[in-house]
């Protein structure tokens, strides 16, 4: 079988800032993907977990309301619809470690996709769950939080950006 190597992708990696590849078959390797960024979702204490935040470029995230793995659901090739008007908060990410911005986001947002048994389903959000999917499928997109800030936020984020491209050269990758 082949298998994915999986682990928890920060910022700067540049798996982070590319468009995803759409999944074509749904096979144990995609299942075991699937468990094993539900493991890191939960180790890292986030509520939403995308590809490439495990260092995997396809277009899959698992997203949980409360944090844990019994509620996470998996969501394979998604497609997003926004509605609902525009509503900003505070948000943070894995894979930017220490940084927290004020991001807008659509107050609702209707998610089609794929699960695990290749079955197509359809699902609504409002409030923080709309937030986590538009945030996830962003990732999908190579989209992270640090493109969404403000223009006065951005300038905040830069101290911390630069620390993590330090850390990373640091680490060697
Ligand atoms: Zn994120």
């Amino acid at each position: 079988m082949k298998q994915f190597d999986c682990k928890m992708t920060r910022y700067p990696q540049p798996v982070l800032g590319k468009k995803a590849r759409a999944i074509e078959v749904i096979d144990e390797s995609i299942r075991a993907l699937a468990e094993r960024m539900k493991d890191l979702m939960v180790e890292h204490k986030g509520v939403g977990f995308a590809g490439p935040q495990a260092g995997v470029d396809l277009r899959i995230f698992v997203v949980s309301a409360d944090g844990t793995k019994e509620n996470a659901k998996v969501y394979i090739n998604p497609t997003i619809q926004l509605s609902g008007g525009l509503a900003e908060n505070e948000e943070g990410c894995l894979s930017l470690p220490g940084l927290w911005g004020k991001i807008r986001r659509y107050k609702k947002c209707t998610v089609t996709a794929t699960d695990l048994e290749g079955r197509q389903f359809t699902e609504t959000g409002e409030g923080l769950m709309a937030r986590a999917f538009q945030h996830e499928y962003d990732h999908l997109e190579g989209i992270m939080i640090k493109d969404r800030l403000s223009t006065a936020g951005k300038l905040r984020a830069r101290k911390r950006l630069a620390e993590l491209e330090a850390e990373a050269a640091a680490d060697g990758d």
